[in-house]
């Protein structure tokens, strides 16, 4: 048995920690009440040095960026199948938000978007001729089902480009030559053609 200095209760030594004068429940007790002073003196100290902390953090923030990303790299190749799978779910499950916000950044980076395609475009001009001709080659019969399939839209909707042939054809003029006042007076006719050769409806003859 031994007497507790605090509650100065006699109690069995297995009730004490190792070298220690109070009890296990005072010791508890008084653990207690000092971390509930801490937390309070730590939100007292943030408090008179809310500016400085936010600046310190800010700092730290900007001076491990650099780390960060190297390890970000580091890991994204480590992990590379798994991040494009998790991307691609993502992407599926969130279409309108994704495109949206790829909708938004193009409006913001625009510029920023050209220049870095530009450049890469000049940078790389072998390497894409080779890589577009490879796949013209592979893509044939692809390529030629779409180019089909283009042409009829564009000459079921009447697209600028449709008009545009039909009024360079058997004339000097180019593309850049008709004004858009042109084409549209030409859609119009081609309508108004239509319509005319449109077979009448036989359940209202
Ligand atoms: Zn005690």
């Amino acid at each position: 048995m031994k007497i507790c200095t605090k509650c100065k209760m006699e109690k069995p030594v297995t009730e004490f920690y190792k070298h220690r004068g109070t009890c296990k429940e005072c010791y508890r007790t008084q653990a207690n009440i000092n971390s509930k002073k801490n937390v309070e003196r730590r939100r007292q100290y943030y408090l008179s040095n809310k500016e400085k902390i936010l600046e310190k953090r800010k700092q730290y923030v900007m001076d491990s960026q650099e780390l960060r990303k190297e390890w970000y790299k580091k890991y994204s190749l480590i992990h590379k199948d798994e991040l494009i799978r998790k991307s691609r779910e993502y992407y599926h499950n969130h279409k309108d938000k994704c495109r949206e916000r790829a909708r938004q950044y193009r409006i913001r980076n625009g510029d920023k978007i050209n220049e870095i395609s530009r450049l890469y475009r000049s940078n790389h001009k072998n390497e894409i001729k080779k890589k577009n001709s490879l796949y013209r080659l592979t893509h044939q019969e692809q390529l030629q089902l779409l180019q089909q399939k283009l042409h009829k839209k564009y000459i079921r909707e009447l697209g600028d480009c449709y008009i545009k042939q039909i009024l360079t054809q058997k004339s000097i003029l180019s593309y850049a030559d008709i004004p858009k006042e042109l084409i549209e007076l030409k859609r119009l006719q081609i309508k108004i053609k239509r319509l005319l050769n449109e077979k009448p409806d036989k359940n209202t003859c």
